[in-house]
Parts: structure tokens; sequence; C-alpha cells
């Protein structure tokens, strides 16, 4: 049957996207918003575009690692600001794989942006708004109640597929990963699938030759261009997968 689910009442509202119910108690819909925040939410905006270009961006993703093997909860894009997907309990962790130094680990270490890492460097973060998604590492994640250790390992190893996947993906798109989150949910079966979202939002992707930024520090940094490099990205990734 390939008929349209009915949305029903907003289950929840998130900073980017809204979640709502439908008739089937296993399926949502996420709405992406245009709102834009940063900095623990203490910087707010508004990205022209930015919605479809997310929904549109996670549906090319989703259904390519798909094609590689990877479980997500992607079901189908409704319209340009929906899609479809398997209701899953997300767990509490933000899962962050690095190949270039950036961002907050860069100002951690001291280091310059940019530097390529010879190893994978993957990060775990407690989800939780008010204390600004802290970093911690794995027995912390184990201390409460987030993951046991063979769950943690198995998150581990899907994150560094998906990196895999990925890296030769943008690569290909003349961009370099540098970094990303992705978050992970559990289906009703327990099974660990990839969750939320893969967009600009949520990746450092800069052009190969000019190292422009095409992603959400464009907001972060007052860099001007961000819709811009929104819909860029999309016109990369649908060049490389058609
Ligand atoms: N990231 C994200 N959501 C967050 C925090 C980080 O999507 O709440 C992404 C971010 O866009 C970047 C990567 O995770 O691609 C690493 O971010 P970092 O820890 O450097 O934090 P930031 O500098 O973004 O605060």
């Amino acid at each position: 049957m390939n008929s349209q689910p009915s949305k029903k009442e907003m289950l929840y509202e998130g900073k980017a996207k809204k979640i709502y119910l439908t008739d089937n108690p296993e399926e949502v819909i996420v709405y992406f918003k245009d709102d834009a925040t940063a900095f623990n939410a203490q910087k707010r905006g508004q990205v022209e575009k930015k919605g479809e270009m997310n929904n549109a961006i996670t549906t090319l993703i989703f259904n390519y690692l798909k094609e590689k093997g990877i479980q997500t909860h992607f079901i189908k894009q409704l319209n340009e600001r929906e899609q479809l997907v398997q209701k899953v309990s997300i767990i509490p962790l933000e899962f962050v794989v690095r190949n270039y130094s950036a961002g907050s680990m860069a100002q951690r270490l001291g280091v310059e942006e940019g530097i390529k890492s010879p190893v994978t460097i993957f990060d775990i973060c407690y989800k939780k708004d008010e204390l600004g998604d802290p970093l911690i590492n794995d027995h912390h994640a184990v201390f409460l109640g987030a993951a046991t250790y063979d769950e943690l390992k198995k998150m581990y190893q899907l994150t560094a597929e998906i990196n895999e996947v990925l890296k030769e993906l943008f690569d290909k798109m003349n961009i370099i990963l540098v970094d990303f989150k992705i978050e992970l949910g559990k289906t009703s079966d327990g099974t660990i699938v990839l969750a939320d979202e893969i967009s600009p939002d949520t990746c450092r992707l800069w052009d190969k030759d000019t190292l422009k930024k095409l992603d959400k520090d464009r907001f972060r940094r007052d860099l001007g261009e961000v819709s811009e490099a929104y819909v860029e990205i999309y016109e990369r990734l649908k060049k490389v997968l058609n």
C-alpha cells in the first residue's frame, strides 16, 4: 500500500525539526524547519530554504547509506519539508567522528583547524540541553544507563562504517568531510539504527580546492552565504548520485 500517512498531533519540537505522530504507532513524520541555533541555542536565526535542503540532503544520504547496507530509520520523503521515518527511541548520546581537527576539539586541544588526523577520532556527548551536551567517555555512558559496553562497541562500529561511506561520497563531490555528528535509535525489536539527519547542520564540509566552508559554520561564524552553502551541497550531491 502506498497511501500518504495521516499526520496527527505533534509529539516533540526540537531546535530544527518537529516530530508528528501518524495513524501508525511504528511511524512518525519529521518536519524540517528553517530555524538555526548554535552555541547551545544562545545564537538563533533563520536560514532560508534550510529545512527543504536538509530534508532533501538527508533523504539522498540515508537512501545511499541503505544501499551500502547501513540500517536507518528512514522510510520515505513525503514532500519538501517532511519525511516518514520509523519511530525509534533515540539513544541519548551524540556520536561525533572527526577526520580533521575543527570546532570544539581544536579549541579544547589548542590546535589549528584543518589538521588531517592519522586516525579516525570518535567522541561521544551526552544529549542533555541543560548541560550543553557535555563530552563524556564510555564509562560515563554506561554509568548513565545510556548504553551497555556491548552496545557502545556496536555503535562505534556503525559510526565508523558510516564515516567510510560518507568520506568517499563527499570526496566524489570534491568535498572534505571534516567531522560530523550522528544520532542512533533503537527500534521496537531492539535493533540499533541510524536516526535523526545527516546534513550541513550536522557535518563540517569544506570544498577541497578552496577550503570554503559549506556547512552550518557559515551561520555559527557569520560568514554569509549560508543558504547558498546548503543549496550547493544539495546540488553536488544530486549530481554525484544521479
Ligand atoms: N554537531 C552537531 N550538533 C551538536 C554538536 C556538534 O551536529 O550539537 C556537529 C558539528 O556540526 C560538527 C561536529 O558535530 O560537524 C563536531 O562538532 P564540535 O564538537 O566541534 O562542536 P561545535 O564546534 O559544533 O560546537
